[in-house]
């Protein structure tokens, strides 16, 4: 292969790693909603291709990149390491008190969801699907996935939740520009979408209802497949890229992790870059701490039940074991749309239960200073999103500080914020409020969680 930049593309990792073998405890399998049996590949065949079905429920540990997908890889990956030492000095760190970030701006969405959107377009090609459906809640998704269908040759339609639709114009831009159908959800065109602007025509729409409209499309598409950009172990699987590159790079700045911090959505790109050294602390080679960050508007695992619930509002998906706020969970309009999730991804959900990470809950007002507080150090504006995990790695360091302690930080910078300066601008103006979950909205929503 022809080198494209002077980048070690010797680098770019060959194989996913796939963390379900070496949990302690097998995570608990999909259930059909009308037969509570296990989901077998036929019942996801309408949805997903069958490249993507072997991975959702492979034991094996490694899966190779295909050649097509890590020669598209080069474009971004691998991506930098970098050790943030101007915010360590701000914050008065001692020398051995470090904080190192992943930065997956630099892919051409902007964020890491480039890293799935590759590759599933590229095994829907191989099945010969010619036309995707998808939702995106804040946008990455979309515009990342318009682009691999671009490469790919694949149409695209993609229900955007309408208040990042509304809040954010310019990724409907970038994504039309992709040859991407952008809808504002909930749309006219499906049941689930017709039903809900009947409840509330002003709504704000939600991921969960916007991945209804989308499967409902799909379904009544002969040729068209679904795609996810978080949540599902496959996509889980595709983002251990990022740990992979990591744990070479830490171990060419001798800088290996205590902790491992990230934001959780549906928790994919936690799982890129937490998964390999898991597999690492699972062998006994290392002891990482392992740090979900999420909202306290959207605390699926702080404040979640571990149970089996829908992925959407409409009920269309199989059940899936997670930490969930229940399936018709409406979340505040909060500016980091990608963690407006009502669940976290099965695997995540696994790991926190048997203990093999934390989680944390953050107010979004002290998740945007952190954003400014670390552009002004570091030059990068990030997506609010990653700025939850820029505020804990802050908070983690400070601790290390007021214990005196060595440490060192890793944290996963999902994403650059260059499209989110309309929500910088309300920060700026003061604009930004709090929200907490309320317990009572999780009861009341528990109530039409379906008991496996
Ligand atoms: C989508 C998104 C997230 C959250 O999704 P996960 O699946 O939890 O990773 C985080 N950061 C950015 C920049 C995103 O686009």
């Amino acid at each position: 292969m022809q080198k494209k930049y002077l980048i070690d593309e010797e680098r770019i990792p060959r194989r996913w790693y796939n963390i379900a073998p070496d949990f302690p405890e097998p995570p608990a399998p999909a259930l059909h909603p009308g037969t509570g049996q296990p989901v077998g590949p036929d019942d996801l065949a309408g949805l997903f291709p069958m490249g993507l079905i072997a991975q959702e429920a492979s034991m094996e540990r490694y899966i190779d990149i295909p050649d097509e997908v890590r020669e598209i890889y080069r474009i971004w990956r691998p991506t930098p390491l970098i050790r943030a030492d101007r915010l360590e000095r701000a914050l008065g760190l001692r020398d051995d008190q470090r904080i190192f970030f992943k930065y997956e701006g630099v892919s051409p969405s902007g964020s890491h969801k480039s890293n799935t959107a590759v590759p599933q377009a590229y095994y829907n090609r191989e099945a010969g699907v010619k036309r995707l459906a998808t939702e995106t809640g804040a946008g990455q998704w979309g515009s990342a996935l318009s682009m691999a269908c671009q490469i790919f040759g694949l149409d695209l339609t993609v229900y955007m939740v309408k208040v990042s639709y509304q809040q954010k114009p310019y990724r409907r831009v970038l994504m039309e520009l992709n040859g991407a159908h952008v809808y504002a959800s909930p749309t006219a065109h499906t049941e689930t979408g017709r039903k809900a602007l009947q409840d509330d025509p002003d709504t704000n729409g939600s991921l969960g209802l916007a991945i209804s409209e989308a499967v409902e499309d799909v379904v009544g598409h002969p040729g068209s497949k679904y795609a996810l950009g978080s949540v599902l172990n496959h996509v889980l699987l595709h983002q251990t890229v990022i740990g992979e590159e990591a744990l070479e790079q830490v171990g060419a700045a001798d800088a290996y992790p205590d902790v491992v911090i990230g934001c959780v959505g549906g928790g994919s790109s936690f799982a890129g870059i937490a998964f390999p050294f898991m597999r690492e602390t699972l062998a006994g080679k290392a002891k990482t701490r392992f740090v979900g960050v999420e909202p306290t508007a959207c605390p699926s695992l702080t404040k979640g039940v571990f149970t089996y619930d829908f992925g959407d509002v409409g009920q269309t998906t199989p059940l899936l074991k997670m930490y969930t706020l229940g399936h018709d969970f409406m979340p505040a309009g909060i500016h980091a749309g990608g963690l407006r999730y009502h669940a976290m991804g099965p695997l995540i959900s696994h790991a926190y239960h048997l203990g093999m990470m934390e989680a944390v809950a953050v107010p979004q007002t002290k998740v945007f200073a952190a954003a400014q507080m670390f552009m002004q150090n570091e030059g990068i504006l990030p997506a609010p999103e990653s700025a939850h995990a820029i505020l804990a790695a802050i908070d983690e360091a400070l601790a290390a500080k007021a214990a005196g302690e060595a440490r060192t930080i890793l944290f996963n910078l999902t994403g650059h914020g260059y499209l989110d300066l309309g929500a910088y601008e309300q920060f700026l103006a003061g604009k930004l409020e709090d929200y907490d979950h309320p317990e009572a909205a999780i009861k009341a929503a528990m109530e039409h969680v379906p008991s496996a």
